[in-house]
This record gives structure tokens, C-alpha cells and sequence, in this order.
């Protein structure tokens, strides 16, 4: 009999009512131990209901004391860290240090949001008119939800309910039913910091729960992490019912490599970014741009030999650098980009496919994979493959590398690797993608900045976390204010016992 992963809402444990279920694999062996309820539209009414019941009062307590019911959250996230890092390794199949990174991340913009005392502060005009003053609120939108990919079922979560909790709104969470369990403890753990119940709702599901959250009335923004083909569904239904939408897609981020670039420093923070979390992840760093012959080759050898000290391994394992992927139909998914991109004309210089494991032997790895001369016109190179594979692309000048994260469909991040400050500078300026990294390949923002891509990599305008964070999950009011004059003075002016019909100048 396989665990049973319980929803969390209004408070408590719930098993789900309907008759669907997923599977949660372990993907170190390749076998199923847990599964996980799917939600039905009903089930997503519920926890909305307990959210909308809750909000209002949790909207009236003052900002200082949601930031302390943060403050105690991060408290006891930070000590149960390892207990949580495993778990997430478990479903996840990452290490475990990278585990304990994700959850770390994570509590960097809880952090953030525990000083949102000061960040909602808004603005103030005294003496705007005669007598008048203005100034600006800026307001919780109510209930709002999340929808959140497998890749980082810590982190991304708290990248939405930390700054949308701290403004004063009731969150419902559909994490990804890959690996549940981690959003799962967090909200258990956030209701033991003292949040009220129904204010962090967790709702597993597939396409129906998803779909309910668009559809149901009282759900004001939906903030989802995704692949592009359903941030565009979410986005595009979300939007078509008047609700705000942020929706986070899909990656293919490239590293500039220009001759004078510290070239092993280079092919080191590429290998990492290629390799690390067997490149699930969005800001992985899966094409590596040479400019010029001799760059290509140098760095090609540099990389051959950071991949031949590479250890894969089950996520326990403290020496391994990554683990398996995520499922085997996953696996599947970037076996069949290799086999294309063969076939395309790449050539194929380390060949990841024929990786056994002793110990693991159902397990969903994949060695890593480097191909070289990489073209721009083939499928392997313009789609996301988000496994451990490395293109190399060769470009003769800067201006063609330039060209093409910039014409690229995708454009969450790119970096570039030189010792040139007019070239970084002159690459950070022109160059169309959200992110950028001048020697720095996984260029995340920090917590207290904000994260998104351009293009198909990102659907509707503003950001998460940072201020971004609290713009999207409050809306501003702005009050223009007259009071009745305490005493006899200098008022409003002669003409004042008659009604103005005009449009009042300042
Ligand atoms: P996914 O799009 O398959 O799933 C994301 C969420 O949508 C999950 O909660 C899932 O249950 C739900 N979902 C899946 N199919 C759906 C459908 N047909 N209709 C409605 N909902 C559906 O993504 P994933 O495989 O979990 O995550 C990997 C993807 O996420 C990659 O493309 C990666 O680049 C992207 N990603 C992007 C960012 C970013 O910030 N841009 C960050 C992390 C991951």
C-alpha cells in the first residue's frame, strides 16, 4: 500500500474526495511510493472558501505582526532543514546540498518579505489642493493562488505565498504533483508559526485543478512557474476573466564565451550550470556560444575534462554532483532531443546515454552530455530540453553570439564570460533576455531584486519577488482627502457657499 500524501486545507489534513490519483515516484529506483490525490474543481472551491473566510481578518492585522508569523515560519523551516532537504531529495531525486539550496532560496524571500512594515509604506502628499491631501494605500487583492513546476518545490512556493501572505491576501497552492510532500510541510509549518487557517491552502492536482483555479471567481491573480505551452493556457484564460496573472515558462539560457574570457574559470561555472540538478532547472545553462575557432576548441577540452571528473549518483550520495531526473517519462524526453540532435548534425562528444549505476539500477539518470557544432536551425538547439545535456554552439564574432539568446524564442537569462568590461557592458545593454551574468553563469537575482525572462519565457508584466512580489499581490488605492478647518482661517476661499461645477484646478 503506497503512502498517501494528504491535501492541506482550511487547517488540516485532507485526504481528497475525488476518485483520481497520481503516483509520486522515487526516482533513485525507479519506483512508485506514494501517491498523491487530484483534486476536483469542488476541492478547490473548498479551500477557496476557508480563504476567503479567513483573509479578511488576517488583511486587518497589522503588517508588523504577519512579518513576526514569517519570522517564526522561517524559524522552524530552518530547523527541521535536513528532515525537509531529504524529503524533497526523495521525490525530487536532487542532492541533497541542493535540496537544502532550494529551501534556502526559499526562506531568502520569506526574509525579504518580513520587512514588508516598510515595504507597504505608501506615498503621501500634504497640501495637494488647499486644505487637501493625497495619498496612496496599497492593498491586499484577497484570495490568489499559485501554480508551481517539480523543479523547485521549495523555493518557487515561497517565492509567491512569502510576499503574498505578508501583504494581508489568503494563498491556495497547487504545487506539482511530482513531488508534493515539501509544500505540504511548509504550510503545516506555517500554520504552527501562527498563520490562521485557510490562510495557506495546499491543493494537489492535474489540468482540472488548475483549471478550477482560473475559473473560480473569487481567486484574483494566479502566479504560476511553468513550461511556456502552459503558462500561455494559464495566462491566456486567466486574463480572459479579469484576473492578474504572472506566468513563468520555459528556458534555454546561453553562456557567451569571448576569446579573452578566463577560459577555466568558464568551462567550470558552465559545466555547473549545465550539469548541476541534471539541468532542471530554468536558469541552467544548457548552450555554451564560443566566439572564434580557438575558443571553441580551449573551451571544448576545458569541458570534456570538468565532465570526465563529474560524479552522477543517488542523492544521498555527498560526493555526487547530480542525481537521476525526475521520471522515466522525462527521461524518455531528453533521450529522444540526444537522438535528434544526432541526427541533426550535432556532433556528439560525450555520450551520457549508456550510464549505469550500480545500486540504482531502475533509476531515471542520464550521464551527462556534451555535443558540439551545434546550429541554429536545429530543433534540439531552439527547444528546452531541461536535462543534463551541453550544446556547443561556435559563433565567429561577438555580434553574431549576441544574436542568438537574442533572437532565440526563449529569453529567461543569458551570461558572458570575459575579461572586457565594453563588451559586458555592451552585451548586459543590447542583449534580449530578462536576466543577465557577466561571469556569472546561473545569474538569479537575489531575493530583494526581482526574477522573470522575456519573451516565451515569461507572460504578463511584472515579476516575482522583490518589489515586484508586492506590487502583484496588492493593488494601490489612492485617497484624496479634505477636512472641515479646525478653526476660522485662511480656507478654501472666497465663493465657497457656492457649489464649483468646474473641474477643480490645484
Ligand atoms: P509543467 O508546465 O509541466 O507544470 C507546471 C505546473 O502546471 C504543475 O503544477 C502542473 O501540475 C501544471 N500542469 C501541467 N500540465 C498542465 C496542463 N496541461 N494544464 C494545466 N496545468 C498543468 O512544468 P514542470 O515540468 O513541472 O516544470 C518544468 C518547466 O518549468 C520547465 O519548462 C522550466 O523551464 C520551467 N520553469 C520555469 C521557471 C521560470 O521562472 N521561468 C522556473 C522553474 C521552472
Amino acid at each position: 500500500m503506497l503512502r498517501a500524501i494528504p491535501h492541506f486545507i482550511a487547517g488540516a489534513r485532507s485526504p481528497g474526495c475525488g476518485e483520481r490519483f497520481a503516483e509520486v515516484h522515487d526516482p533513485a529506483h525507479g519506483s512508485p511510493q506514494a501517491r498523491v490525490p487530484l483534486a476536483t474543481g469542488a476541492e478547490v472551491a473548498r479551500a477557496v472558501e476557508a480563504a476567503a473566510a479567513a483573509q479578511p481578518s488576517w488583511a486587518a492585522e497589522s503588517p508588523q505582526r504577519r512579518a513576526r508569523v514569517l519570522a517564526e515560519f522561517k524559524r522552524l523551516v530552518e530547523s527541521r532543514l535536513q528532515e525537509l532537504a531529504e524529503l524533497l531529495s526523495s521525490e525530487h531525486g536532487k542532492v541533497l546540498a541542493d535540496s537544502r539550496g532550494d529551501i534556502e532560496r526559499g526562506l531568502d524571500v520569506i526574509e525579504f518579505a518580513c520587512g514588508i512594515p516598510h515595504l507597504l509604506k505608501g506615498e503621501y502628499t500634504q497640501g495637494a489642493g488647499r486644505g487637501i491631501d493625497v495619498y496612496s494605500l496599497r492593498q491586499p487583492l484577497g484570495v490568489v493562488a499559485g501554480i508551481t513546476p517539480f523543479n523547485f518545490p521549495a523555493m518557487i512556493p515561497m517565492w509567491m505565498f512569502g510576499p503574498a501572505i505578508a501583504c494581508g491576501n489568503a494563498f491556495i497552492l497547487k504545487p506539482s504533483e511530482q513531488d508534493p510532500s515539501v509544500p505540504v510541510r511548509l504550510a503545516e509549518l506555517l500554520a504552527e508559526a501562527g498563520a490562521p487557517a485557510g490562510i495557506l491552502s495546499v491543493v494537489h492536482g492535474d489540468r482540472e485543478a488548475v483549471d478550477a483555479i482560473i475559473a473560480h471567481p473569487l481567486i484574483a491573480a494566479v502566479s504560476f512557474v511553468g513550461s511556456s505551452q502552459v503558462a500561455q493556457h494559464v495566462y491566456a484564460g486567466a486574463t480572459a476573466l479579469g484576473k492578474r496573472v504572472q506566468a513563468m515558462g520555459g528556458a534555454k539560457n546561453h553562456g557567451i564565451v569571448l576569446p579573452d574570457a578566463d577560459l577555466d574559470q568558464a568551462a567550470r561555472d558552465i559545466a555547473g550550470a549545465a550539469f548541476g540538478s541534471a539541468g532542471e532547472r530554468c536558469m541552467a545553462l544548457p548552450v555554451a556560444v564560443a566566439v572564434g575557432g580557438d575558443t571553441a576548441e580551449a573551451l571544448r577540452a576545458r569541458l570534456v575534462s570538468a565532465i570526465g571528473r563529474l560524479r552522477v549518483g543517488v542523492p544521498t550520495d555527498r560526493e555526487a554532483d547530480y542525481g537521476p531526473l525526475v521520471s522515466a517519462a522525462h527521461r524518455e524526453r531528453v533521450l529522444r532531443f540526444i537522438e535528434l540532435a544526432v541526427r541533426e548534425g550535432a556532433e556528439l562528444v560525450i555520450d551520457g546515454r549508456g550510464l549505469e549505476l550500480p545500486g540504482a539500477a531502475g533509476g531515471y539518470f542520464l550521464g551527462p552530455t556534451l555535443l558540439d557544432r551545434v546550429t541554429p536551425a536545429m530543433r534540439s538547439y531552439q527547444e528546452e530540453i531541461f536535462g543534463p545535456v551541453l550544446q556547443i554552439v561556435r559563433a565567429a564574432s561577438f555580434e553574431e553570439a549576441l544574436a542568438l539568446p537574442s533572437a532565440h524564442p526563449y529569453g529567461n537569462g543569458a551570461a558572458i564570460f570575459t575579461r572586457s568590461g565594453g563588451a559586458a557592458r555592451e552585451f548586459a545593454t543590447r542583449v534580449n533576455v530578462g536576466m543577465v551574468g557577466i561571469n556569472v553563469p546561473i545569474p538569479v537575482p537575489v531575493a530583494y531584486h526581482s526574477f522573470g525572462g522575456w519573451k516565451r519565457s515569461a507572460f504578463g508584466d511584472v515579476n516575482q519577488h522583490g518589489m515586484d512580489g508586492v506590487r502583484f499581490f496588492t493593488r494601490i488605492k489612492t485617497v484624496t482627502a479634505r477636512w472641515p478647518a479646525a478653526r476660522p482661517g485662511p480656507g478654501p476661499g472666497p465663493g465657497d457657499d457656492r457649489p464649483s461645477y468646474a473641474m477643480p484646478a490645484v
